[in-house]
């Protein structure tokens, strides 16, 4: 029976520190494969702008595409609605028996505030991304306690950081796959 990650995010742009995690979690956890989950709406983001599901999904499959234990998936974005974890759980559920849900740090701590994160519980492992750069835990609750914290490398880069320098006209190489920059460009992204 395979073991799976589920990673999801708004992956606006996807990054390296995206890659260089997933690659960390999924040799400690020991998974088949990480399926990275663009959500459709973030149910903690809903008032940002985010840029269209395409254009982030398009990305993430280009920066996926040669990586065979590395997928994604247009679940979330299908349903065209605010994107709980709990449902996508219990649709894969139906299909892999193992589910390590993959979360950031800071999401640990306001879990309790997630839809139904007893179901989540029972239907998947909790890995919670520690960079070692992680500040330390002053906040427990079950949910802190059940979660399995995996010691990743410390990568600071974030998509916020990557939007702002395109903005401003700063070079992104290095931060993002040659080929998620080129589309970047292409589509004329992050410029408004
Ligand atoms: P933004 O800056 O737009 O908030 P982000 O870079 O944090 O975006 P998300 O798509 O929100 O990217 O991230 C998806 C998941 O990846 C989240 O759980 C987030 O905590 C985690 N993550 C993002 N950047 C890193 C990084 N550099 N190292 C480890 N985990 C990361």
């Amino acid at each position: 029976m395979s073991r799976i990650g589920i990673f999801g995010g708004t992956f606006d742009p996807i990054h390296h520190g995206h890659l260089i995690t997933a690659q960390s979690v999924k040799e400690i956890r020991n998974l088949d494969k990480i399926i990275f989950m663009p959500a459709y709406i973030s149910p903690h983001k809903q008032h940002a702008k985010a840029s269209s599901a395409q254009h982030r999904l398009n990305m993430l499959k280009i920066a996926l595409d040669e990586i065979p234990f590395f997928e994604c998936s247009d679940y979330e974005i299908k349903q065209q609605t605010i994107s709980y974890t709990i449902d996508t759980l219990r649709e894969f559920k139906k299909y892999f028996d193992k589910i390590d849900l993959i979360i950031g740090y800071d999401n640990i701590f306001q879990f309790h505030t997630w839809k139904e994160p007893d179901e989540i519980l029972k239907l998947s492992n909790i890995i919670v991304l520690r960079r070692k750069s992680s500040y330390p835990i002053d906040y427990i609750d079950k949910y802190v306690e059940a979660a399995i914290f995996v010691q990743t490398r410390a990568i600071e880069i974030s998509a916020t950081d990557i939007r702002n320098r395109v903005h401003a006209n700063l070079p992104i190489h290095y931060l993002v796959p040659k080929n998620v920059e080129d589309y970047i460009y292409k589509n004329n992204l992050y410029k408004e």
